[in-house]
């Protein structure tokens, strides 16, 4: 067995160190896919090859202190003497694979060396307790589903590992997740279709692709496509209205389409996406109206969307891009890594709700009777949450991790390629197995300019390729401080192939307009951007702590200022960018910290109000009417906003 300590070593000398003697196989480095199935247009690399700098990098040490890093100390899923994954005559289910797939990314990212030691004992522990049968964990999961297998909780353990393994190259576990495989394929096929897992078997898919080529076992392939024909149909619409479920379930056509090669399968995922969103992701921030379910006539910009919505939709995304490698999905993404994410925890990370809306602007912990949500229980205050949020907690902390494991992709034209973007660094392997380092100098996404700094030993070519955002126009880039050209589409990649020696520079000059959005179906309201990040209306938040303990605070949140305010003018012309000076603080995504403001007049709305239970009301169609006087607001990145308002009506002072 290979320890941590010894795995990260292995890591280390993997990504740095070219086979002696010989040529490195490329495809063996970075597992290009086997045939028959489909080439994907980027490769993940090593968990470890990038590193976060600056904020990234501080959200990240947030992580480790905070919930996802310590929760083994509050939640008693994490018990490891009382685990059905580690005992299987114990009880268990999805928790602790939550927890744990989040949490050994963080240690891979971090290098954090408690993380890693508390992640490799889990891993120990699920690894030894595998059946002769292939079956691992609790037994009672054994009979969970009509008397068959809910083999759900084990996909996440699954994508656990294949990270694990691609961190440390720990011989285990290739034959762990065959054996558990042969035990998958003699199941029925009706036993898909059953559970949880019945929608969310993109996850599986994944994990046997993964596994097909690593070991090239034919039957991967065969149950894989069992699997897609038994499991709920994402080809021909989708299946299910659970925020959950559409989001990590939504891709499975995209992730079949490699085995398949058929284009429909791909764009299932888009038509997929496109349905949900159209319907009911009708404002800013990168989700959708579920808080839960997805409920007809519910599509205001006070909806929720499940912290669990937001990471399992930004992984998709990741998978997307690698699979098809359309950028879009990189730029959906981001956008919910900078305006989403962050609000769903409180500051220091010590607690997080169960749901974000992009207009909310009253947290409390109290039921809402009037189903203004789908859930019945109180969703909104932030905490820890272990029982009540239950899924949120244990699962959320694989969001930031991954977003640094995936700015940087492997190319299969054997180069990189700066998928998405933030301070920070890679090592990875171009051309003929050198080994490339590239620093990313940036305060992205609140500033424009994105600096590369190479270190390569030798003069090498490879292609570099540089996603240009959807949002972005007039792209440019120069190489050692000379303009190139490059055809820097808007949503498109630059590619850079040229010879790069150590000491290279290359500049990426993002330039970042003011845009507003209208929301035709959502009474034509108003959202404004700047570059990738959306703002919200700037809000004086009361925080009371509202219970837990000091080291586990609970909060809710009041509005101390107004709020019900219609643009008065939604010509971007008209709406002023404020950057504060000095440098970028650690934590940009607060009321206090946030580095750029915006600055538009608007007009109060007295007919817009808070109900009952102070759940905001839906939006006023617009034009609105107000001859309330003109007044200056001041905007913030929405994510910095713990109440916001980000859809607005707009002001018409005559009716
Ligand atoms: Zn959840």
């Amino acid at each position: 067995m290979l320890g941590i300590g010894a795995a990260a070593a292995a890591a280390t000398s993997k990504l740095l160190t070219p086979a002696s003697g010989s040529t490195p196989n490329y495809m063996a480095l970075y597992h290009l896919n086997r045939a028959p199935l489909q080439p994907s247009k980027f490769l993940r690399l090593p968990p470890g090859s990038a590193k976060a700098h600056g904020w990234l990098a501080h959200q990240l040490q947030l992580q480790v202190d905070g919930l996802a890093g310590r929760m083994s100390e509050i939640s008693d899923y994490l018990d490891y003497d009382n685990c059905g994954w580690i005992d299987p005559s114990k009880n268990a289910w999805e928790e602790l694979p939550y927890w744990l797939r989040g949490f050994g990314d963080l240690g891979y990212v971090t290098g954090d060396k408690r993380v890693l030691d508390l992640s490799e004992k889990w891993i120990d522990g699920i690894i030894d307790a595998q059946q002769p049968d292939g079956w691992f964990g609790p037994n009672a999961v054994r009979t969970a589903l009509d008397g068959g297998p809910d083999m759900w909780p084990h996909m996440l353990v699954l994508n656990t590992l294949q990270s694990y393994y691609d961190y440390s190259e720990d011989d285990r576990v290739l034959p762990f997740m065959v054996k558990y495989f042969q035990y998958v394929d003699k199941q029925p096929d009706t036993q898909f279709s059953k559970g949880w897992g019945s929608t969310r078997w993109a996850d599986n898919l994944d994990a046997l692709l993964w596994l097909y080529n690593r070991t090239g076992e034919n039957f991967l392939l065969t149950l894989a496509t069992r699997i897609h024909k038994s499991a709920a149909n994402w080809i021909d619409g989708v299946p299910t209205w659970h925020n959950v479920n559409i989001s990590q379930g939504f891709r499975e056509g995209a992730q079949y389409s490699v085995i398949s090669g058929d284009p429909a399968h791909l764009a299932a995922a888009t038509h997929a996406y496109d349905t949900v969103m159209s319907k009911y992701g009708q404002f800013a921030g990168g989700g959708f109206a579920g808080d839960e379910n997805c409920r007809e006539g519910y599509v205001d910009a006070r909806q929720g969307f499940e912290t669990c919505g937001w990471v399992e939709f930004m992984r998709s995304f990741e998978i997307l891009t690698r699979i098809g490698g359309d950028p879009i999905w990189a730029d959906r993404c981001e956008e919910i890594a900078f305006n989403s994410l962050p609000a769903a925890f409180d500051p220091e990370q010590k607690g997080l709700h169960y749901i974000t809306s992009a207009n909310c602007v009253d947290i409390d912990n109290r039921v809402k009777s009037h189903h203004q949500f789908d859930n019945n229980f109180a969703m909104q205050a932030f905490m820890p949450g272990i029982h009540n949020y239950r899924c949120c907690p244990h699962n959320y902390g694989i969001g930031w991790p991954n977003y640094v494991e995936e700015m940087w992709l492997a190319t299969p034209d054997r180069g990189v390629c700066a998928s998405m973007y933030g301070a920070g660094e890679v090592t990875a392997r171009v051309a003929d197995g050198q080994t490339v380092k590239i620093v990313q100098q940036t305060n992205y996404p609140f500033d424009d300019t994105i600096r590369l700094f190479i270190s390569i030993d030798q003069p090498t070519a490879f292609p570099l390729h540089l996603r240009i955002p959807g949002w972005c126009h007039g792209a440019s880039v120069k190489v050692n401080g000379k303009q190139v050209d490059i055809h820097a589409a808007s949503g498109r990649y630059a590619i850079l192939n040229r010879t790069w020696t150590g000491g290279d520079r290359v500049e990426l000059y993002l330039p970042m307009t003011t845009t507003v959005r209208r929301w035709p179906s959502n009474g034509n309201s108003a959202s404004i951007d700047h570059g990738p990040l959306t703002y919200s209306l700037m809000i004086d938040e009361k925080w009371t702590q509202s219970g837990g303990s000091k080291t586990w605070p609970e909060y809710t949140v009041a509005a101390d200022s107004p709020w019900n305010y219609a643009l008065d003018n939604v010509d971007p012309r008209h709406i002023q960018v404020h950057r504060k000076r000095g440098q970028l603080p650690p934590n940009p995504f607060t009321l206090s910290t946030a580095p750029i403001e915006l600055r538009t007049k608007a007009r109060r709305v007295d007919t817009w109000t808070v109900d009952d239970e102070k759940v905001i009301s839906p939006v006023p169609a617009s034009p609105v009417l107000s001859t309330e006087p003109v007044e200056e607001i001041i905007l913030i990145p929405m994510a910095a906003a713990h109440l916001r308002v980000t859809s607005f009506p707009v002001a018409s002072p005559q009716s």
